[in-house]
């Protein structure tokens, strides 16, 4: 998929406030820090369309994007940064899944996990939510070139086999990196290919 064009719609905190419906929307979600501006700005290949930010879990809102006029890119305010109150923590929750549950048009959620690290409770508590709520989702391992491509496969099977555990079916997963552009094909054909476009 080319992308022609890709510009900010609105961002906000409730699901009533999102752009109208009626388009395919995909959203990018994962821990803090995990790398979700980064791969939004190389997928849309727009340096600043996802703001990177220096202060993980401060932005606590749902940011629209439209893509070619086609399809709704979503960046949700990412999880599990430690140094956030209870407050916050509960807020954020009560708007994601207010979000994840009733937004009509939301086709698929790409759940961001750090290649580098062994699979994280907090990844696979988020993850088994959406299961339980029947959220469309597909994986997708950031920040790739930090490591050789051997050990970032291995942290995938890892991961993969932990989720066996509990799935029957394995979710579609992708290999990303920000900074060496990989994974940026595959995911613009994923998209396309949904969209059926
Ligand atoms: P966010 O909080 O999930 O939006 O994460 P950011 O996109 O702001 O990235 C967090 C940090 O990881 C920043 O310092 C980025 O430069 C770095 N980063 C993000 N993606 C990559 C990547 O693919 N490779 C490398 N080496 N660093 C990355």
């Amino acid at each position: 998929m080319h992308i022609r064009d890709a510009r900010f719609l609105t961002s906000n905190t409730e699901v009533a406030k999102c752009p109208p419906a009626t388009l395919p929307e995909y959203a990018f979600i994962g821990r803090s820090n995990v790398g979700k501006s980064s791969l939004i700005n190389m997928l849309t290949a727009r340096t600043g369309l996802a703001k990177t930010s220096s202060l993980p879990g401060k932005t606590q809102l749902i940011n629209h994007f439209i893509i070619n006029e086609q399809w709704y890119l979503v960046d949700l305010p990412g999880y599990g940064y430690a140094r956030v109150s209870k407050e916050s923590r509960a807020k954020w929750r009560k708007m994601i899944w207010a979000y994840l549950s009733k937004r009509e048009n939301l086709t698929c959620v790409f759940v961001l996990i750090d290649s580098r690290l062994p699979p994280q409770p907090v990844d696979l508590e988020f993850i088994s939510e959406l299961g339980e709520r029947g959220v469309p989702f597909v994986l997708a391992f950031t920040k790739a070139d930090k490591q050789s491509t051997g050990k970032t496969q291995q942290n995938v099977d890892v991961f993969l086999a932990k989720m066996s555990e509990t799935w029957d079916e394995l979710p579609r997963w992708f290999i990303t990196s920000a900074s060496a552009r990989e994974g940026r094909d595959a995911v613009l054909a994923f998209i396309e290919e949904v969209n059926g476009q």
